[in-house]
């Protein structure tokens, strides 16, 4: 652990700590009584550093906790930023893992210094653990091509949203994308070319959607998009202008177009019936010619 004690001079407000702290510090051996089976009970990694600051916090005033992984994967900060800053790299068996920086708005001593040093000897394995366990969950749910979420990840949310409606009598909506004639672009360009197109269109569909829209990628060349709090009409315009995007640019300098199904969710439906009504819809989308988004409940005349 290599440590770099530093000041910040923007942050000079008082402590808001109200604990009631132990007297003198805890000996690493009392350390070590507490801290591995506390920190190890479990794997997620907020739980880990707001059950380690806690604890540091019966013996240090610490105003805030800050970590941040190597990769960017995750980050997590507790409490109000402070005057003074202590940062340290946590590594494993010599791989960097994290940056971890405490707050307050006293000094560190070097007793202090070396105290949390020892606190921290403890967080690194079960923090490794919990990143560990949160990036395999993270790939679960991932669509390893895309990068959108997957069918399992879509089971989840779907439930999820349908409680959100049902709960806070909201709208929802959901887009069924498919790609039209996608065989004959594989055929035509090769299956690596079609790849590059599904990925293109995954970053369309991802950065066309606001916080709390979830994209997924429901199968081969079709795409699920749920929107929360959305009604019809504010289905109709996000579907039609990805369906304009999608026309007006080549993709891997592939032209190709997509069809769409919007449902919108209707109070005391299951899931499964959501799904399948906005599945009709995209259905109906292909009927009437494809490259067109087709509500669900309107046919042909
Ligand atoms: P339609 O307009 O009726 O949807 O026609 P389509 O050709 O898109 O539909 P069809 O179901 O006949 O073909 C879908 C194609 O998508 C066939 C399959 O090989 C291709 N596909 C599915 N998954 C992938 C993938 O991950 N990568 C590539 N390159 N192709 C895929
Ligand atoms: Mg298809
Ligand atoms: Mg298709």
């Amino acid at each position: 652990m290599a440590y770099v004690h530093s000041i910040n001079p923007s942050n000079q407000r008082s402590s808001t700590l109200t604990r009631t702290r132990r007297k003198g510090l805890r000996t690493p051996t009392e350390l070590q009584l507490k801290l591995p089976s506390l920190l190890g009970a479990s794997l997620d990694p907020s739980v880990v550093l707001e059950h380690f600051f806690d604890e540091i916090r019966e013996d240090l005033e610490i105003g805030h906790l800050d970590l941040r992984c190597i990769d960017d994967s995750y980050s997590f900060q507790s409490g109000h930023k402070s005057l003074h800053r202590l940062s340290y790299d946590l590594n494993v068996d010599n791989v960097p893992l994290a940056a971890i920086g405490f707050e307050r708005n006293a000094l560190f001593s070097e007793q202090e210094m070396i105290w949390i040093e020892h606190a921290m000897v403890h967080l690194v394995k079960p923090l490794q653990h919990a990143l560990l366990y949160r990036k395999a969950c993270n790939t679960a749910l991932t669509d390893s091509l895309t990068g959108l979420y997957n069918r399992r990840a879509l089971e989840d949310a779907l439930s999820r949203h349908v409680d959100h409606c049902e709960r806070y009598h909201r709208n929802a909506a959901m887009l069924m994308i498919d790609v039209d004639h996608f065989k004959q672009i594989n055929d035509k360009h090769g299956h690596m070319k079609g790849d590059a197109v599904l990925v293109e269109m995954s970053h369309q569909f991802h950065s066309s959607l606001r916080a709390g829209d979830e994209a997924f990628r429901f199968g081969g060349e079709e795409f699920v998009l749920l929107l929360a709090n959305c009604d019809l009409q504010g289905g109709l315009v996000l579907g039609e202008r990805l369906r304009t995007t999608i026309e007006q640019h080549t993709l891997s300098s592939i032209a190709c177009t997509i069809s769409l199904g919007l449902a919108c969710y209707q109070p005391g439906e299951s899931a499964e019936r959501w799904l399948s009504r906005a599945d009709s819809a995209l259905y109906e989308a292909k009927k009437q010619g494809r490259n067109r988004l087709i509500p669900q409940g309107d046919k042909p005349a």
